[in-house]
């Protein structure tokens, strides 16, 4: 989607979004993707703008690597929902769509029913840039799928690395292993197995909630509700101990400083004078002539 040159008008797209205009709340995320000044300017205007209207949907993280079934997932996951009066957004964040052009996630028959429904939106994140970078437009996309009405947002990501995948056991919520059907059944049962005990070696993050690891069907259905229901419990423990509101202060705190810090990082890039002058220290560190700290000075004084 391609936006007009003019100005935009921030408080007709806030209203249209509000609304649940599905076309506006596109506009509205092509519009934080934008790499362009004015647009990025008149996009935090517009996050601030919506700020009161979001914070209270189910945001789910979801991750696991290429064909444990995540979208077949999201897709019968996505449609109980619906069938529950929900409204779901689905927002798929690809880290290798730089180099494949996001084509994995664009594809429309992934989530075939879910892409289908009035009740559902869904939206490829293109990675391009850092992965911060990444990070802070999809998060911009969830305020604003919260804006237009969507009460459960499901985020998905592709894990691929096994190192990603171990530090994931620790800060997952929650472990679903996919695929408990026909033969599959025991190889599942001893997947979770495998991550209870790893679980029970792992210190909690939470001494209000220890996460238990399910087995479940996306291809039959056996398991969804009871899926739903743990991510429901999740919510009741974390808001009844404090812990949820505590973890959206953090949350808000650190989404401001890995945006500072990548404004400061777009800033070293994008002055011709002081990317040269770093690149002239970066060779000199590497050449064992410069202590990394005496650089890191030196750099920090051309940003005054
Ligand atoms: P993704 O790459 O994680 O999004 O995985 P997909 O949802 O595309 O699924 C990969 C393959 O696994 C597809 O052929 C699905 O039909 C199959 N699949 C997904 N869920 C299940 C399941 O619950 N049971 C079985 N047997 N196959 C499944």
């Amino acid at each position: 989607m391609t936006l007009p040159n003019a100005p935009i008008d921030i408080i007709a797209l806030a209203k249209d979004l509000r609304a649940g205009s599905r076309a506006a709340l596109a506009r509205a995320i092509t519009l934080i993707e934008s790499r362009r000044g004015d647009h990025q300017a008149a996009a935090r205007e517009l996050v601030q703008a919506l700020l009161p209207d979001t914070g209270t949907a189910i945001r789910v993280g979801i991750t696991g690597s290429p064909g444990v079934g995540k979208s077949t997932t999201i897709d019968v996951l996505g449609m109980f929902l619906i069938e529950r009066g929900h409204k779901v957004a689905v927002l798929a964040v690809d880290p290798s769509s730089a180099r494949t052009g996001g084509s994995i996630l664009a594809d429309k028959t992934r989530m075939a029913r879910l892409s289908a429904s009035d009740h559902a939106y869904i939206r490829p994140s293109p990675a391009s840039g850092t992965l911060g970078g990444v990070a802070a437009k999809t998060r911009e996309a969830m305020l604003l799928c919260e804006a237009a009405g969507f009460d459960v947002v499901l985020v998905e990501t592709v894990g691929i690395l096994q190192g990603i995948k171990k530090g994931l056991v620790e800060l997952a919520d929650m472990i679903a292993v996919n695929k408990a059907d026909g033969d599959n059944i025991k190889r599942a049962n001893l997947a979770a197995a495998e991550y209870r005990g790893a679980l029970h070696i792992l210190n909690p993050r939470s001494e209000h909630w220890h996460p238990p690891v399910l087995t479940y069907s996306a291809l039959i259905g056996t398991g969804i509700a009871e899926l739903w229901q743990k991510i429901i419990d999740h919510r009741t423990a974390m808001n009844a101990s404090g812990e949820f509101a505590a973890r959206r202060r953090q949350q808000q705190v650190k989404w401001m400083w890995s945006m500072l810090e990548q404004r400061m990082l777009a800033r070293l890039r994008a002055d011709p004078a002081i990317r040269s002058g770093v690149k002239k220290i970066e060779a000199e560190v590497a050449d064992g002539r410069v202590t990394p700290a005496l650089a890191a000075e030196q750099i920090a004084e051309m940003l005054k």
